[in-house]
């Protein structure tokens, strides 16, 4: 599936807590997090929902458990798991973002102003299917499904330089996402923000800054994960590092470190967390291996690092501080579970036309995914190939 919504299950661990209700026997459950995710480029991108359950080890009694209670337990109980899974939504995110935007070492093209609005995007097809709309950069503008002649907007990101705040030096680029809802009584056609993923803050290495969270009570974007003081941002020549909080309530987080390595022809990025949350970022959990050419990605290699290997890598001396040489010799001698993006382009443009995701070491073919691309109005159209 490239483009659509998937459930992921995810068994937590074993817990105990009260007196199963149905078996009044069992003390001891399964924990489990059912996350529904958006998915692109097979990807489970967005978190649009999560739900918990637990099972009974005594009866196998599935019962569901609140949101806020599901949320605190994953929390309490499965402190690193929880914090790895956070923290790995948000980095999918980032390389949604990188390689769809062909991120390189070069400062994004800021928005042309005016911008057209969802009606432009909307006009641009008229075929049944399901349709990406991009700029030339490879941002995707808008996502439109027509069907049986409906058009409707399933996505629209309402792009911004940020303004208005300290550090902000006009390289921030605020996306803000929305969905087109047809009123219920009217049928009318109107912008609602995406909840669950309200919106992100990116800087000019297309590297998320943000995760903006929605203010439903002011229908506008409330506090944001990530980094609030854009001026903590260590940029150099060839490193940038940056100090992330991930909340999960207003005072409850996980605190990461991602550094982006700046060479030559490639980007390479790693992530760092504490054993327990609040703690020295000294455990990498993840790295990535970017190959530009003429700007852009043509392929990009994410390794995973199971808890073996996390702890082996500290072990290792590998921290934050380490050199990009220092972890790809690591991650040579170790090969982690990695997975190989390669990507082809439209023209001389950053729109993908294919996608292929090939799991490192395998011998299987890639999983292909391949667009056919049309150009319009100086704007990209982008649908996926049959
Ligand atoms: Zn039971």
């Amino acid at each position: 599936m490239f483009f659509g919504k998937r459930e992921k299950e995810i068994d937590m661990g074993g817990f105990s807590s009260s007196k199963c209700r149905i078996c009044k026997k069992g003390y001891r459950y399964k924990f489990v997090k059912t996350t529904t995710y958006l998915v692109v480029f097979f990807i489970n991108l967005i978190p649009l929902s999560s739900k918990y359950e637990s099972i009974c080890d005594e009866c196998g009694t599935i019962e569901p458990v609140n949101l806020k209670a599901g949320r605190k337990t994953a929390r309490s109980e499965f402190a690193r798991k929880n914090a790895k899974q956070n923290i790995l939504t948000f980095l999918k995110i980032t390389v949604f973002i990188s390689v769809l935007a062909a991120a390189v070492i070069l400062p994004l093209v800021l928005v042309k102003a005016p911008k057209p609005g969802p009606q432009f995007y909307k006009d641009l097809v008229s075929e049944d299917g399901l349709y990406n709309i991009l700029d030339s950069e490879g941002n995707i503008l808008a996502t439109v499904a027509v069907e049986d002649g409906v058009k409707i907007l399933s996505f629209y990101d309402a792009t911004s330089v940020l303004v208005g705040e300290d550090g902000a030096d006009g390289t921030f680029i605020k996306h803000e996402y929305y969905y087109e809802v047809s009123d219920n009584e009217t049928g009318e056609l109107r912008l609602e923000r995406i909840a669950d993923e309200p919106g992100i803050l990116e800087d000019k290495y297309h590297t998320v800054i943000r995760e903006y969270h929605y203010d439903a009570a002011n229908d506008a974007l409330g506090y944001a994960r990530g980094i609030e003081d854009l001026s903590t941002i260590e940029y150099t020549s060839n490193k940038v590092t940056y100090g992330y909080i991930y909340y999960l309530s207003e005072t409850d987080y996980e605190n990461y470190i991602d550094v982006l390595y700046l060479e030559n022809g490639t980007q390479l990025r790693a992530t760092f967390i504490p054993l327990l949350p609040g703690g020295e970022c000294n455990r990498i959990i993840s790295f990535s291996v970017e190959i530009i050419e003429n700007g852009r990605t043509v392929d990009q290699t994410i390794y995973e690092f199971d808890d073996d290997t996390i702890e082996l890598a500290y072990s290792a001396g590998i921290s934050a501080k380490s050199s990009a040489d220092d972890i790809l010799d690591f991650v040579e001698n170790n090969t982690p579970n990695a997975v190989t993006l390669t990507c082809a382009y439209y023209k001389n443009t950053k729109v993908v036309t294919s996608i292929s995701a090939s799991q490192y070491g395998s011998t299987d073919a890639a999983e292909t995914q391949r667009f056919d691309v049309t150009e319009k109005n100086g704007y990209y159209i982008q649908r996926a190939a049959e």
